[in-house]
């Protein structure tokens, strides 16, 4: 059997006749740019958010680029954020000219430690930028009190997060301003990059669309640099046909996170995702992500190495041969697994010049050698994802544990 890690092919067959007019009818109308097909979607997943304003963009990075703009954050100013997210997140804090602090997350929930973010402002922060990472919400209710409290801005990093609630309210709607993607892989996706940003301000929303079109108000008047940065009519066709399913399709990831759940439960060398029942919250899983915690060897004797395991640039922050041998190990069972993310993003060579350490923040490096993310779409069957726990079961007990190295 094999279990690809992300599939389109199901859900492209199920909607085929709707997208293909969808996209069709858009070709022939020969308005690609703007229009009543971009405008339709941007007022449609407003209303999801339940904000008066969606803004459509080329893309996640693009709308984070736009929500730090929009709130003057440039030169000067410091951003707080995690480093256990795509890179994309701090990138846009650069972009703008302004420098992302990292703080460490939590190692229960993989988010931002908002203690940690308390610890982190100085007089030069202007805003907060949590990622409600895998699908899984940050604490917006205490984040927007330490907001208020210190007078900062809160961009809310959405990316992974479509249908993603905190207290029955969804992510993008509590902080200034929200950071849509949909790239393909994200639980709501066009058929290349787009992305929206959402606001209960209509300044803020208005500024948004201004900079997305070369600072421009109003026809050859530009206000202020800004950025050729649209939703294409193509792509939002194509949200138009998906958007009304997101709620059964994030049911049906919800579905498939407690499966892995139960049939992951007792094993004693991965770490599952903490199941926060007791909290209000949706969580949308974009991602399945398992904690892989000890050093197995494989039975016979053969050491890692001897399984070839593509390891360049991993593992530096931490010991990743266990996990790094699962993932090579379900490899050769047709398995297809990701690691979201093998290098926390204060130490990436980009950064370099922001000076971070090896063990400044231990919780993100050590995850960086642990995660692992398992094959989840709404689309995998139980078949498949048993495949995947009898496969995870056989490799896990094969091994001969030792002690952790920590
Ligand atoms: C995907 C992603 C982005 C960037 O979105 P793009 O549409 O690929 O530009 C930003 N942040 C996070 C957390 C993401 O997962």
């Amino acid at each position: 059997m094999q279990v690809p890690p992300f599939s389109l092919s199901k859900q492209i067959e199920e909607l085929q006749p709707e997208l293909d007019e969808a996209v069709l009818r858009v070709l022939r109308s020969g308005n690609y740019i703007g229009g009543q097909v971009v405008q339709a979607f941007e007022e449609t997943f407003a209303a999801s958010i339940n904000v008066p304003y969606a803004i459509g963009c080329n893309s996640g990075t693009d709308a984070l680029i736009l929500a730090l703009r929009a709130l003057d954050i440039g030169q000067g100013d410091e951003v707080i954020t995690c480093s256990f997210s795509f890179f994309a997140t701090a990138e846009a804090i650069s972009a703008v000219g302004a420098t992302p602090v990292f703080v460490d997350v939590d190692p229960n929930d993989y988010l931002i430690d908002l203690q940690k973010v308390e610890d982190a402002i100085s007089p030069a922060t202007r805003a907060i930028l949590p990622v409600h990472l895998f699908g899984r919400p940050v604490d917006m209710e205490r984040l927007m009190k330490l907001a208020k409290k210190k007078d900062l801005k809160v961009i809310e990093d959405c990316a992974q997060a479509c249908g993603t609630k905190w207290n029955d309210q969804s992510v993008g709607s509590w902080g200034d301003i929200g950071c849509f993607s949909f790239f393909p892989t994200k639980n709501l996706g066009a058929a290349g990059d787009a992305g929206a940003t959402t606001t209960k301000d209509f300044h803020l929303a208005k500024r948004m669309r201004e900079l997305a079109i070369h600072g421009m108000p109003r026809r050859y008047l530009h206000a202020e640099l800004g950025y050729n940065s649209r939703l294409d009519a193509i792509q939002a066709a194509i949200l138009n046909v998906k958007l009304p399913r997101l709620p059964a399709w994030i049911e049906k990831r919800q579905l498939i996170a407690a499966r892995y759940q139960e049939l992951l439960k007792d094993l004693q060398d991965i770490d599952l995702p903490v199941s926060n029942n007791q909290l209000n919250m949706v969580h949308s899983w974009n991602q399945y992500v398992i904690k892989v915690r000890n050093h197995p060897v494989d039975d016979s004797g053969k050491s890692q190495e001897s399984i070839n395991i593509d390891t360049e640039g991993i593992g530096k922050y931490g010991d990743s041969r266990s996990r790094d041998w699962l993932k090579a190990s379900l490899y050769k069972n047709d398995i297809n697994t990701i690691i979201y993310y093998p290098i926390p993003i204060h130490l990436q060579p980009a950064y370099q010049g922001l000076n971070y350490k090896i063990g400044e923040l231990p919780i993100a490096e050590k995850l960086c050698s642990q995660v692992l993310s398992l094959p989840i779409f709404p689309e995998i069957t139980f078949e498949q994802q048993k495949y995947v726990a009898e496969k995870i079961k056989q490799i896990l007990s094969s091994a001969t544990r030792l002690q952790v190295l920590t």
